[in-house]
This record gives C-alpha cells, sequence and structure tokens, in this order.
C-alpha cells in the first residue's frame, strides 16, 4: 500500500522511515514537510497539494507535534484518506473525539498508535497481571529532555505536554496490562518558571482493589534514562524495564516473545490490518490520565528551564 509520511522530523526519521522501509505491506510514495524529506521520494511542502496531486496514496501517517495534528487529520480524513496518529493523538480530548466522529462519519481507518505499547515484553506482562491481585503499582519515567528532545521548544508550549509527552508512553503500558480501570486523584505539577508543561509530575491513581499505583516523572534525570514499572502482587512482583523491553518476576528474567520485532514495525503492522479491516483503533485512556493531571494537578514552580 502507499503511504504519505507527514512532519518530517526526528520520529518520522529514527523509526518511521525504516520501518515502512522494512515492511512488505508499505511503500513511502511521498512526504509533507516545510524542510524534511527522504531521498528518493516524492517531496511536498504543502498537505492539500499532496492530497490533490496524489490521489492514488489513501493512507497518511502523521508525525507532527500534538498541536497542528489535527488540522492534518481532519482534512486528510475529509479528503478519504485513513489515518496514522503519533502519540498523543491530539492537543486536547475533544480534538481526538471530534477526529474519531470524522473518521467515522467519511468511513475511514483512524489509528491511535501508542508505540510503547508495542513494546517486546507488555503482552507478556499483560498476561502475567491478568489473574493476580495487584497490591502497588509504581511507574518511574525519568530521563534527560536535552538528550530525548534537543531544542525541540514544542514540548514546553501549550500542548506540548511537557513530562508528560514521555510520561504518557509509561500510561499507555500502564492502561494496557492493567486488567482493572485506574483513575487519577492526586498530582503535582512542576512547572519551570519560564515554560507552560511541567519538567516533573507525581501521581496518584485510584485502583478499584484498593492498591496502591502511582507515577513518578522527571524530565532532569542525567544519563542512562529509567522507564520502569514495577507491580507488587499476592504472587510476586513484577518488573518491566527499558519501557517494556525487558520483563523480570521475582527477579527471573522472561524470555523474548517471538514474532516481529521492534515498536514501530509492529505499529504499521497493526495499521496494514486496520485498514483492510475498515477499522478504527482510537484508545484514548492514555490521553484521558494526562488531562486529568493537568485538571487535578497542583502547580509547583520550579527553576527555570533553559536548553
Ligand atoms: P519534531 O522533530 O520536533 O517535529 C516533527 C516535524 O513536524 C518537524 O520536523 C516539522 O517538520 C513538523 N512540524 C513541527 N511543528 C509544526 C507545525 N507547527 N506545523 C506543521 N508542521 C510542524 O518532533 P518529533 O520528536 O519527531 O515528535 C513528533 C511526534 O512524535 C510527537 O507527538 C512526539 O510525542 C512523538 N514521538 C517522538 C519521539 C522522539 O523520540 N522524539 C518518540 C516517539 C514519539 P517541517 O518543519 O519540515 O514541516
Amino acid at each position: 500500500m502507499l503511504i504519505a509520511l507527514v512532519g518530517i522530523g526526528k520520529i518520522a526519521v529514527d523509526q518511521h522511515v525504516p520501518a515502512i522501509a522494512g515492511s512488505a505491506d508499505w511503500e513511502l510514495a511521498a512526504t509533507v514537510s516545510r524542510h524534511g524529506t527522504v531521498d528518493g521520494v516524492e517531496a511536498f511542502t504543502d498537505f492539500g497539494k499532496m492530497l490533490d496531486a496524489r490521489p492514488d496514496i489513501r493512507v497518511v501517517s502523521l508525525c507532527l507535534p500534538p498541536v497542528p495534528r489535527y488540522d492534518y487529520a481532519a482534512q486528510a480524513i475529509r479528503a478519504g484518506r485513513h489515518v496514522m496518529l503519533e502519540k498523543p493523538p491530539g492537543a486536547t480530548l475533544s480534538e481526538c473525539h471530534a477526529l474519531l466522529d470524522l473518521a467515522r462519519a467519511h468511513r475511514v481507518s483512524l489509528y491511535a498508535t501508542w508505540h510503547s505499547r508495542q513494546a517486546d515484553k507488555v503482552p507478556a506482562a499483560k498476561a502475567w497481571l491478568a489473574d493476580k491481585t495487584l497490591r502497588k503499582l509504581t511507574v518511574t519515567w525519568k530521563e534527560d529532555v536535552r538528550h530525548w528532545h534537543p531544542g525541540q521548544d514544542w514540548v514546553f508550549d501549550p500542548g506540548g505536554l511537557g513530562i508528560f509527552d514521555p510520561g504518557i508512553n509509561a500510561l499507555s503500558i500502564v492502561t494496557e496490562i492493567l486488567p482493572d480501570p485506574i483513575h487519577l486523584t492526586e498530582a503535582q505539577l512542576h512547572f519551570p518558571a519560564n515554560r507552560d508543561t511541567p519538567i516533573a509530575a507525581t501521581c496518584r491513581f485510584h485502583h478499584p482493589g484498593g492498591a496502591e499505583v502511582s507515577a513518578e516523572l522527571d524530565w532532569l534525570e542525567p544519563g542512562t534514562p529509567v522507564w520502569n514499572i514495577e507491580a507488587v502482587t499476592d504472587e510476586g512482583t513484577l518488573l518491566l524495564e527499558n519501557g517494556g523491553g525487558k520483563m523480570t518476576v521475582d527477579g527471573q528474567v522472561q524470555d523474548a516473545m517471538p514474532g516481529l520485532a521492534g515498536e514501530y514495525p509492529r505499529l504499521y503492522a497493526q495499521m496494514a490490518d486496520l485498514v483492510a479491516q475498515g477499522g478504527i483503533d482510537m484508545d484514548l485512556a492514555p490521553m484521558r490520565h494526562v488531562a486529568d493531571a493537568f485538571t487535578l494537578g497542583q502547580r509547583v514552580v520550579a527553576p527555570a528551564f533553559e536548553w
């Protein structure tokens, strides 16, 4: 299937281009970006012109930051194209619901991707937790924003989510592996004095079984990132490390799952299935928790941040 990539920036180059190139399902037929291009691929700077010029391209994958994404997605859906969205699927929940309604009305596929859910050990963690009684779940998600988002000011602009840009990845895993629904009850959001989004956050959640569920998120962690989720249950402790890439139960390493390797190759395989079936996958649970944190969170002023 022919596909167009929109927003040729960090994640498009790091992950989307290689995942498409390595897939038998997809052929990268066009890019749309004001500055970026991909060698050997027809390049457009205007999205509307690409949609008009290439009616043969039925699928577009949007790799833009969240704030500009809605207008592109809505334009693509109105033009009858199937749409794949980078995470988070929009800047607000209302935008995401609007896209969902639009996709249904135009009978096109819409996929809100959550790449961290495709990490190797997420299905095994979900299966292991399914029949256990949870006592405590702790998310520790700490990395260096200067390393992972060098100079990307949009992460600190309204709608850029700040620390929840990576933190939503942890929440996408938690909402996938926990058999019970949780909801946020308390948050502290640390906003640098000169920025519009938090650089660190702590969150607590209600769990229907009374388990203690919390998340500690920090964007000023130097060196090796910590992307861990620990679940203490009545039958042992599960630890997901490396953003879901490694799993231990009571210290015993669990073997790799067979099948397609890599988060983005799996996302593109799922998009191919969705388009083939005419399906929509728009799970907004991770986004809901982030919206709740901004609604309920206490603002703490942190030192000003410069790159
Ligand atoms: P980025 O490199 O800063 O931006 C991607 C591209 O979007 C830019 O190169 C730019 O292309 C285009 N763009 C930026 N602002 C725009 C605007 N206002 N209007 C139109 N186009 C605009 O961002 P990224 O790191 O790739 O992240 C993009 C998305 O992927 C985010 O939602 C992020 O959460 C997600 N993601 C990122 C990573 C990562 O490691 N960075 C990992 C997983 C997911 P042109 O200037 O050429 O138009």
